[in-house]
C-alpha cells in the first residue's frame, strides 16, 4: 500500500506551503480552498472574458516563450493574424449583442481549426492571433487556410437569421538562425494582414517561401551547426 501524499488534503487536493509544515496544518481545508481560489483568478488573468481564448497579456508572454524556444531547440515559430472582414458593419446593422457572439463564434471556430499546442488570443477587438509553435511557412499555410475556409463557411445561427462573416489573415514565421524579434515578427504578420486587406480580404497573405539562394551566408553557418552536412545549400 502506497503512503498518503503529505501535501494532499483529505479531499486529495494539494494544501499548498502551510508554514507549520502541511501534515501539522490545522486548515488544510482552507488551503485547499485558497489554492482553487488562486489557480481561478490565474485563468481569469490570462483569459478573454467573452471569447473564453487567450487574451493579450497572456498572448504577449507566451509569443517572447515560444521565440526562446525556438531559439533553444532551432525549431521555427509561426504567427497568424486574423481579422474579421466588415465587422464593424455586424455591430452597425445587428447590434454589440449580436456582434459578441459573432466573436464568440469565431473564436471557436479558430479553436477547433487547430492543434491542442497552438494558442489561440483575442489580440483585441475584432482581432484574433495564433501561435503556431515548431511550425514553418509550409505546415501554417494550409492551417491558415483551414481557418479562412472554416470562417467563410460556417455562418453564425441566429434565430431570425444566419449571420455570414469572413476574414483577413497574415502568415509569418520566426527562423531561429535569424536576428528577429517578437515584435519583428509581429510587424511582419501584420504586414501581410494589412495586404490581405488591400486586395480584397477573405484572403490570406504571407511571405514568400524562402529560397536557398536568399539564405545568408550567416543562416548557412547556423543550419550547418544545427544539422550538419545535410543542410545543403547553393553558394
Ligand atoms: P476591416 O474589414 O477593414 O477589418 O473593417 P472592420 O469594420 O472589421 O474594422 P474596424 O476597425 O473599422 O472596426 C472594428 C469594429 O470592431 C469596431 C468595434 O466597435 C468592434 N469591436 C471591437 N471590440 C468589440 C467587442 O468586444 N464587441 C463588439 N460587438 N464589437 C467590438
Ligand atoms: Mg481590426
Ligand atoms: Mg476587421
Amino acid at each position: 500500500m502506497m503512503a498518503a501524499d503529505p501535501s494532499s488534503t483529505p479531499d486529495g487536493k494539494a494544501a499548498p506551503g502551510c508554514p507549520v509544515g502541511v501534515l501539522k496544518c490545522p486548515y488544510p481545508e482552507g488551503l485547499a480552498q485558497l489554492h482553487q481560489e488562486l489557480e481561478r483568478l490565474a485563468h481569469q488573468v490570462r483569459t478573454d472574458p467573452l471569447t473564453g481564448v487567450a487574451n493579450y497579456r497572456f498572448f504577449s508572454e507566451a509569443l517572447e516563450q515560444e521565440i526562446e524556444r525556438s531559439q533553444r531547440n532551432g525549431r521555427p515559430t509561426s504567427l497568424l493574424m486574423i481579422d474579421i472582414d466588415h465587422f464593424k458593419k455586424v455591430n452597425d446593422t445587428h447590434g454589440h449583442e449580436i456582434g459578441n457572439q459573432a466573436l464568440i463564434h469565431v473564436a471557436g471556430l479558430i479553436s477547433r481549426q487547430v492543434r491542442k499546442l497552438d494558442i489561440v488570443c483575442r489580440y483585441g477587438g475584432e482581432e484574433f492571433a495564433v501561435i503556431l509553435p515548431e511550425t514553418d511557412l509550409y505546415a501554417g499555410i494550409p492551417v491558415a487556410e483551414r481557418i479562412r475556409l472554416s470562417l467563410a463557411d460556417t455562418p453564425l445561427n441566429l434565430d431570425a437569421f444566419d449571420l455570414s462573416l469572413s476574414a483577413s489573415l497574415g502568415l509569418a514565421t520566426y527562423h531561429p538562425y535569424s536576428s528577429s524579434s517578437a515584435e519583428e515578427l509581429i510587424s511582419q504578420a501584420d504586414h501581410y494582414l494589412y495586404e490581405a486587406k488591400q486586395r480584397g480580404r477573405n484572403q490570406l497573405c504571407h511571405a514568400d517561401a524562402p529560397s536557398s539562394e536568399s539564405i545568408t551566408s550567416e543562416e548557412k553557418q547556423t543550419l550547418f551547426k544545427l544539422f550538419g552536412r545535410g543542410a545543403k545549400t547553393k553558394d
